[in-house]
């Protein structure tokens, strides 16, 4: 089985997405003014939603892009919330066929808001659909074939399309190009996460002191979702051997069990550094030769995997690969000088 990291961080995904929509549904925040951090895409929407509401219009498409479990999904919920419509849930991988999206569209009301999660996997035949009716509100059908085929014009309801995005950078530039408002989300400061755990731990009622919070918010990779998972472990942790009482000790030893450091890096991420150290002399190394080592698939590499490390500075992005950094060596405690040198020939082993 190759491939198998993939599969169980994908998994792990989707069971926390799930898991969201159990237990974890309180715990989305249901208005602007409860969605922590991202201030200004939160102000660029504050501000549109306000003026559309005034108008009593839709709102313009929007486009939000950034690394999974910043929340996107989240955001496009409490868009629909703050303009008092429906939202109708959609991704990518799921709109197999024209007919899919069809479906979807003709039935949505005036001022809908259509959420597409993943739209950078929409295929490119169903994307052709969405053109029309992003810009026109239209969609064409097509009957017959060949001489004989003719295309019937169908009206839509005026709707906002919200675009969820891990990578924009592979959305043609026609479909970009129909968003009114693109917003990219980044990882979040570490006050803004202690917030997220705070706010969280008040809703699942778990104790908590405010170091104990701060544990968790510093190793949860600048990423809401891994805040709320991690707090779910130090939660159960703090039952069975704590007393039920999140303190620093507490989360500090619970989230060691989980095999995470105190940089919030997993054993894959220290794998994959190691693995650039070791195996290819600090790099660089091509992410797919990367993702063949680790047997991740590329994708979860790129999408998952390596933006926290290339923002906290663990890794390089060069045109040749990936690089490991000094702080990547020095958090890793692997002397850094030695690996690079010994690959330039410094120390004489490639005059
Ligand atoms: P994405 O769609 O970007 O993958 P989600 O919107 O599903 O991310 O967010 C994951 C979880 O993180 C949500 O269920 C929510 O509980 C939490 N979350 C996300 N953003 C925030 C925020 N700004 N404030 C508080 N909680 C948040």
């Amino acid at each position: 089985m190759i491939y198998d990291e993939s599969d169980k961080l994908l998994e792990k995904e989707s069971e926390e997405k799930a898991a969201d929509v159990e237990d974890l549904l309180n715990l989305r925040p249901r208005a602007l003014s409860e969605y922590v951090g991202q201030e200004k895409p939160v102000e660029t929407l504050r501000i549109a939603i306000e003026a559309a509401l005034k108008r009593e219009e839709s709102l313009e498409h929007i486009l939000l892009n950034g690394p999974p479990g910043l929340g996107k999904t989240t955001l496009a919920h409490i868009i629909a919330n703050e303009m008092h419509t429906k939202i109708v849930t959609s991704s990518g991988p799921a709109l197999e066929k024209g007919g899919d999206l069809m479906g979807l569209l003709t039935n949505l009301e005036k001022g809908d808001i259509f959420f597409i999660d993943e739209i950078h996997r929409i295929p490119k035949i169903v994307e052709e659909f969405l053109y029309p009716a992003m810009e026109d509100f239209a969609v064409d059908f097509i009957f017959d074939r060949g001489v004989h085929a003719r295309t019937h014009r169908y009206r839509l309801e005026r709707f906002t399309l919200i675009g969820a995005t891990t990578r924009a950078g592979l959305l043609s530039s026609p479909l970009r190009e129909r968003f009114g408002i693109v917003r990219d989300l980044d990882f979040y400061q570490e006050q803004d996460l202690v917030r997220i755990v705070k706010r969280s731990a008040l809703i699942l009622k778990v104790p908590m002191h405010e170091e104990g919070a701060y544990e968790i918010a510093r190793r949860s990779r600048g990423t809401p979702r891994v805040a709320n998972r991690l707090l779910k472990r130090v939660r159960d942790y703090a039952e069975v051997r704590a007393k039920g009482v999140i303190t620093a000790p507490v989360a500090i030893e619970a989230l060691a069990l989980e095999g995470i450091d105190e940089c919030g890096l997993s054993e894959l991420d220290r794998k994959l550094l190691k693995t650039i150290i070791f195996n290819y002399k600090g790099g660089p190394a091509g992410i797919e030769a990367l993702a063949a080592t680790l047997q991740l698939e590329t994708d979860v590499l790129l999408e998952v995997v390596e933006p926290y490390l290339l923002k906290m500075g663990f890794l390089i992005r060069t045109s040749q690969g990936r690089k490991t950094s000094e702080k990547a060596h020095d958090h890793l405690r692997v002397p850094y000088r030695a690996a690079r040198h010994e690959r330039t020939g410094l120390f004489g082993d490639k005059k």
